[in-house]
């Protein structure tokens, strides 16, 4: 890392925006412009959200041509939202005989921004039903059974393709295969926010009708996401607007474009295409080096390690030392991780992701999120080791 003092390891939660793209956000800023204004400020800066939406649509496969929509939003959750919210209100729908008005398919390890909007959703009366998650791997059985015996139609399904707390790897494509040949008009989406610039895939090789990503999680600035709506649910009105305004974004996210952000993202999103392999290649090299250091020199720790992992994301379980105890410790050395993700820092609750990934409770309160980007170095896992080794002998012996 630039400052050879500090080592961070928080990239799942936040990445230190690139030079490629505080430079677009530097030039989206001379078009000071209202995108939406028809004089020539407005167009200069219209002219800039173009160029990102076309940048971005390149960096997530999209078609040229097509009817597909690319909508910029403020974050992934909003992108969430929207896609959920937006699904549920999308039709008038009447309660059947059991009272549901239609079913919710998501996994038990969602991100919060998911998970929260569809328990707002029971209340309304919609069934949500969460599939198992154990070991990292979605549990396409129930998967299964749940879609034979929903017990109303299924219309919205969203599964996420890494997830933030272990970094496991969903097999999304399979999981919304399986929604689509039982509920062919149901809308299947993708929370894409860990595996964006990380794995290889289009929303169609994935086979979702809509994708969210978001910008701080490659290397952008914080303020701007995108949600991938494909050409068949705008037509068929899957998803609807849920905040009206002004009608920007074609009317899904009014709200004058954060074009700063915007642009920025963009570029990171060219840059981490054009870097990809170098960049994959770099962060496997270094959990590698993560893993033999580990093993190494703190034997005493356990993992919870899913059988198919992003290289990004290591989690580990601390022997009986709190992973808040260890965060701080490692704080004050300047070694910066993370107690499970981010986002719960706010909530008491529990992580729902470790939960659902069999974990009991007291590992739980062990682990910490060690997650690396193309940007760390050999130094810095030193730095990590080091105190992870001191620390664990420290902190055990006051306990
Ligand atoms: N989905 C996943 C899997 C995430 O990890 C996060 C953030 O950590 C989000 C959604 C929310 O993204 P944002 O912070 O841009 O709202």
């Amino acid at each position: 890392m630039a400052n050879s003092m500090e080592h961070y390891f928080d990239n799942s939660a936040t990445t230190k925006p690139s030079a490629a793209a505080m430079a677009a956000l530097a030039n989206a800023a001379e078009a000071w412009g209202n995108p939406s204004s028809v004089h020539s400020h407005g167009q200069r800066a219209a002219a800039v959200l173009k160029d990102s939406r076309s940048k971005l649509s390149k960096a997530l496969g999209l078609q040229r041509f097509s009817k597909d929509m690319l909508l910029f939003t403020s974050c992934g959750t909003e992108s969430n939202n929207i896609a959920i919210l937006g699904c549920a209100r999308s039709k008038k729908r009447t309660p059947n005989g059991r009272g549901l008005l239609g079913t919710i398919i998501i996994t038990a390890g969602e991100h919060p921004s998911i998970d929260n909007p569809a328990t707002l959703l029971e209340k309304e009366g919609y069934a949500v039903i969460r599939i198992p998650t154990t070991g990292g791997e979605i549990d396409m059985d129930v998967l299964n059974n749940a879609l034979d015996t929903a017990p109303a139609p299924v219309i919205f399904a969203s599964f996420m393709l890494v997830n933030n707390e272990t970094g496991a790897i969903y097999d999304v494509k399979r999981a919304a295969s399986l929604v689509k040949i039982k509920y062919p008009d149901a809308t299947v989406h993708c929370d894409a926010v860990q595996g964006f610039m990380k794995l290889r895939f289009t929303p169609a090789t994935l086979g979702v009708d809509a994708l969210t990503v978001s910008a701080h999680k490659i290397h952008a600035p914080r303020g701007a996401a995108a949600l991938f709506i494909s050409a068949e649910t705008i037509k068929r009105k899957n998803i609807v607007p849920v905040m009206p305004g002004g009608g920007q974004e074609s009317g899904f996210r009014s709200g004058t474009e954060n074009l700063l952000s915007i642009a920025a993202f963009a570029a990171a999103a060219e840059e981490g295409t054009a870097n990809f392999d170098e960049n994959t290649a770099r962060v496997k090299a270094l959990r590698t080096y993560l893993e033999d250091q580990l093993l190494e020199k703190c034997p005493e720790l356990r993992y919870n390690k899913p059988a198919n992992c992003l290289s990004n994301i290591c989690s580990i379980i601390l022997p009986a030392i709190k992973s808040e105890t260890m965060l701080n410790y490692l704080s004050g050395r300047g070694v910066y991780v993370s107690a499970g993700s981010a986002c719960s820092a706010y909530s008491k609750k529990k992580s729902g992701a470790l939960e659902a990934f069999g974990t009991t409770a007291a590992d739980a309160d062990s682990t910490l999120r060690i997650s690396l980007s193309y940007t760390n170095t050999e130094e810095d896992i030193d730095a990590l080791v080091e105190g992870l080794a001191e620390g664990i002998k420290g902190l055990q012996k006051k306990r």
